[in-house]
């Protein structure tokens, strides 16, 4: 097993989440487009030193968990939040696992600083967890007959707010949880790890991590996943010839000539394909479909599409608009917009409202004017969680 895969991960994601209320488990509520789940498992799993991330989840909920999130291990849990645990840790002790991160999925603004910090702290302790500062005043409650009135102020010297994840050595965490007295209830692992004598560090944390418990939580941490707008454009041209069909914006146009090229030739969708890609850096067309592959050729460009459009919601982006010009003397466009934008606004599974298409020409001037082509520009703006990792 390479290194990798001896430092895993464990989500915790079996609770029923009944403070917030709507029926749905709070970890599979939406946050910012996906489950709350999916965003701290993106986090490990981009992580180069996590190898498995495993997903503790409720017997009942293990079907939805694994549509949402296909690709995922995960695993049903127990009864408590301490059986899932301990049930995760025995998977992945059979997995040849030594060091495990364990991760409350209500926490989903994971950073791959924090992921670091705990890691380091590690290298020298049994256990390490991030913590946070007290920063408010902190007091008791004094119950009496007419309500509940201030009581005495708890010096906040020394005190620590507790977060996830908490990294263990495996054989570690397995021992204080075989230890653990079966009627009690421990608050977290650490504590377990800590009662058998075990040193757990306390690394910096942070406060993008801030737990969802309540309702309101949810649009505190949409803030915290701190979108970022980018906007990229996209440029192509193919030659008009006799004997192609011509495809444009996805939709099968009758004209005497047609685009010639490896693929579909679909200049429009190329042009936005090459945008999309822009948005997130991850180079053009070519670079993921090269001309000279003999699977590409005649290939529908909506696959080119469709790929751009997963490789940003493989990052958490959200496409928030598209603009298309498309530039020729014939045909026309006008009578083929409306089927253009429902097929392009179909390929990126985005509302018709938020996809633009426009043509033009450039008056009998140059190849476009001449006939000798057809060229698209466009240009698109997604918004990406700046705040996390991808
Ligand atoms: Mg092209």
């Amino acid at each position: 097993m390479s290194e990798n895969g001896k430092i895993a991960a464990l989500i915790v994601a079996a609770g029923g989440g009944s403070r917030m209320g709507g029926g749905i488990p709070k970890q599979f509520r939406d946050l910012g487009g996906r489950p709350m789940l999916a965003w701290s498992h993106a986090a490990f799993a981009a992580h180069p030193a996590i190898g498995p991330v495993l997903t503790m989840v409720a017997a009942d909920q293990l079907e939805t968990v694994r549509n949402l999130l296909p690709s995922a291990w995960c695993e049903a849990g127990g009864a408590s939040r301490r059986e899932s645990v301990a049930n995760g840790l025995r998977q992945l002790a059979l997995a040849g696992v030594e060091k495990v991160l364990i991760h409350d999925a209500a926490r989903p603004c994971l950073s791959h600083d924090v992921i670091d910090r705990v890691l380091a702290g590690l290298e020298a302790a049994d256990g390490a967890m991030p913590v946070l500062p007290v920063a408010d005043t902190l007091a008791r409650e004094s119950l009496r007959p007419d309500g509940v009135h201030l009581g005495e102020t708890v010096p906040r010297n020394g005190v620590v707010r507790v977060q996830t994840p908490q990294g263990f050595h495996l054989q570690s965490v397995i021992a204080a949880h075989a230890a653990w007295p079966a009627d009690a209830e421990a608050t977290d692992d650490a504590q377990m790890v800590r009662r058998l004598g075990g040193r757990v560090a306390l690394v910096q944390g942070d406060a993008m991590l801030e737990k969802i418990t309540y309702p309101d939580d949810l649009a505190g941490a949409d803030m915290r996943l701190a979108w970022e707008t980018r906007t990229a454009m996209g440029f192509d041209v193919h030659r008009l010839e006799d004997g192609e069909e011509l495809w444009l914006g996805g939709v099968l146009i009758p004209h005497h000539q047609g685009l010639s090229g490896h693929s579909d030739a679909d200049v429009a969708l190329h042009a936005l394909t090459d945008a999309l890609l822009g948005t997130i850096a991850a180079g053009d067309i070519g670079t993921h479909f090269p001309p000279s592959d003999p699977q590409w050729k005649g290939a529908e460009s909506g696959q080119f599409l469709q790929h751009a459009a997963k490789l940003i919601a493989d990052k958490g982006g959200r496409i928030d608009f598209v603009d298309l010009t498309i530039i020729c003397e014939a045909p026309k466009i006008g009578p083929h917009r409306a089927a253009m934008v429902e097929r392009i606004a179909g390929l990126l599974n985005i509302e018709r409202s938020r996809v633009s298409l426009k043509a033009t020409t450039t008056e009998r001037l140059g190849f476009t004017g001449r006939g000798e082509g057809i060229a698209a520009q466009a240009i698109a703006t997604v918004r990406l969680p700046g705040g996390m990792p991808a």
